[in-house]
């Protein structure tokens, strides 16, 4: 029998995880593949000495972390975004970072249908009409289909949403740094315009780009004056790209609605003017969080630190 010889490493693997997550769980699940494995939810520690370390989105990760952690060669994020991993601290160090680029691509699409159907369907409002006893005859409620749908970022999600998009009928535009090449536009169904003419002529725009500092407050107060009134923008990638003092008076004043699922401070600070308003709608940072894309994150993570305790180049690095 022909059995493949792997070369095992000897590597010690740090886990820093943050508290709400079933830690003691995932210590002993993941313990049985990866003995060597030491769960934190603190990074209180004066030294530690690990090669691997595993981050979720929630802990921010500085040069001066990474020195007290001695031989540390990878930092392997089990989330989308790694915003929260200082990159240049790491180049400097010689640290390789990857993050797992796909796995709950399908959860934050779905998330934001939901979201844009919400609004559309005006289902807040019938919901609490029928809770406060009335049975409204009439509503201001409209159709997905027909609409134009903006796009800004068409990587893994941006993708992911045009194709589950298709059967609503809707045309769709949209903007990325990176034009896809004509037959990827044809197969998707979407066109290519600039940044400024997506603001103007789309009814729902969706943001899926990363935090960097082309896309901090990529909408402003100028973006948000080229919007059609009442038109819906939904943040699904980091509070951050939006100005929210900015997103808060074009609702006031023109009907913009939002539904947002990210914050320029997590928590947000909930006496914001926007929690009383209705032409926004939110959830807690969790559009990609869904039991599907918890464990293909579980699954995907292990897999990627199991091929470099092999002596395998590791998947998923990403650069400065
Ligand atoms: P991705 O890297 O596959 O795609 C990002 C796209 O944005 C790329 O095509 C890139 O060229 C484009 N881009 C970069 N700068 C741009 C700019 N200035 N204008 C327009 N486009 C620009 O990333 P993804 O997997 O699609 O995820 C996007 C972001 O969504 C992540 O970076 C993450 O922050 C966020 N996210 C949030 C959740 C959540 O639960 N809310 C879950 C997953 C991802």
């Amino acid at each position: 029998m022909n059995i493949p010889q792997y070369r095992y490493i000897m590597m010690r693997v740090l886990a820093i995880l943050p508290p709400f997550l079933p830690v003691d769980t995932i210590r002993e699940t993941v313990r049985h593949i990866l003995p060597d494995i030491e769960v934190r939810t603190d990074t209180e520690f004066k030294s530690i000495q690990a090669e691997i370390l595993i981050l979720t989105t929630f802990t921010g990760i500085e040069g001066s972390l990474m020195d007290r952690i001695n031989g540390l060669r990878l930092i392997q994020v089990a989330s989308t975004g790694y915003d929260n991993v200082d990159l240049k601290a790491a180049k400097k160090r010689g640290i390789t970072v990857c993050n797992i680029p796909t796995a709950n691509k399908e959860s934050v699409a779905e998330h934001v249908i939901a979201m844009v159907l919400s609004f559309l369907k005006e289902i807040r409002f019938m919901d609490s009409e029928m809770r406060a006893g009335r049975w409204p005859m009439l509503s201001g409620s409209t159709e997905l289909k027909g609409k134009i749908f903006g796009i800004i970022g068409m990587g893994a999600i941006g993708r992911r949403l045009a194709e589950r998009l298709v059967p609503f009928e809707v045309e769709i535009l949209y903007y990325d740094p990176r034009k896809l090449s004509e037959e990827e536009e044809m197969s998707l169904g979407i066109s290519y315009v600039p940044l400024e003419k997506l603001f103007e002529e789309s009814d729902i725009i969706s943001i899926h780009v990363p935090l960097t500092e082309s896309t901090r407050k990529i909408v402003s107060r100028d973006t948000l004056a080229r919007m059609k009134d009442r038109a819906i923008i939904i943040n699904t990638s980091r509070g951050e790209v939006i100005d929210e003092k900015a997103l808060i008076e074009a609702s006031r004043k023109r009907g913009i609605r939002a539904g947002l699922d990210v914050f320029s401070r997590e928590p947000p600070d909930f006496g914001s003017d926007m929690f009383s308003m209705d032409n926004f709608l939110f959830s807690p940072h969790i559009a990609g969080v869904t039991m599907e894309s918890q464990q293909r994150f579980i699954t995907e993570t292990v897999s990627n630190v199991l091929r470099v305790v092999q002596g395998l180049e590791p998947q998923f690095v990403v650069e400065e």
